[in-house]
């Protein structure tokens, strides 16, 4: 069975009298262990496929499999409930709480997900580990590095063990010594640990590092 399979995906917005079709029908499938970019002018689609690929929005029209269960056709607290256990999702600019800690940001999706408090403690602080950041574990995001967040952000986003790990341009808002870290951290943790990521992204060094690009024009691949 695919990790991930999905055929002849639609979106369409609906705001007042206009109508947008940010997926115009798309299919292909994730295998445990791929490392998938997806590449492509803004506006071509690339966020709202990993909206719906991390279980966060739902396909106008189509079939979304994720380990088997069709995630077009869940009810609001189901999805929910794959959200919060199968998917990790890393977002551009990061999205830590600011009134928590780092160790604590990296711990709450287990938490949410009824993992006990001191087994989310020992995750956090071996994920921490991972990617670099024990040093940071008291302090607040806003006084540690863009790049450091974005380490925090991906032991957050894998803390709770998810199937897939979904990134929205993880390098897009880091400078260049920062972006390279963060994609050998995804590197690593895709080689070493065999998490499967699907990301967006504009860069090149990122597109270069994944086993497969899936280019999109238009709201379909290219
Ligand atoms: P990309 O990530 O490649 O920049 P998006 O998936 O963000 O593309 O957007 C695809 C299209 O859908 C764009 O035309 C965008 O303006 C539109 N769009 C995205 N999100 C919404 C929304 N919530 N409501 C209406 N239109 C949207």
């Amino acid at each position: 069975m695919s990790l991930l399979a999905a055929s002849n995906l639609r979106k369409t917005y609906v705001s007042g009298d206009a109508r947008v079709a940010a997926l115009a029908g798309v299919s292909f499938g994730l295998e445990a262990g791929d490392f998938v970019a997806l590449m492509g002018p803004s506006g071509c689609g690339k966020s709202t496929l990993l909206h719906l690929c991390g279980a966060m929005d739902r396909p106008t029209a189509g079939q979304l499999l994720l380990l088997g269960r069709d995630l077009a056709a869940l009810p609001d607290d189901e999805l929910t409930h794959v959200r919060r256990e199968q998917v990790g999702f890393v977002f551009q600019f990061f999205n830590l709480l600011p009134t928590l800690t780092i160790a604590d940001n990296i711990a709450l999706p287990s938490l949410l997900a009824g993992v006990k408090p001191a087994e989310a403690d020992r995750r956090t602080r071996e994920l921490a580990g991972r990617v670099g950041i024990t040093h940071r574990l008291d302090h607040y995001p806003q006084q540690v590095s863009g790049g450091e967040m974005q380490r925090a952000a991906i032991a957050r986003a894998l803390a709770h063990q998810p199937a897939l790990l979904v990134a929205d341009e993880p390098t897009g808002n880091l400078d260049s010594d920062n972006g390279a870290r963060v994609l050998a951290l995804l590197v690593e943790l895709n080689r070493e640990m065999g998490v499967t990521i699907l990301l967006a992204t504009h860069s090149a060094d990122v597109a270069a590092a994944a086993t497969r690009v899936l280019r999109m024009k238009d709201g379909t691949f290219a």
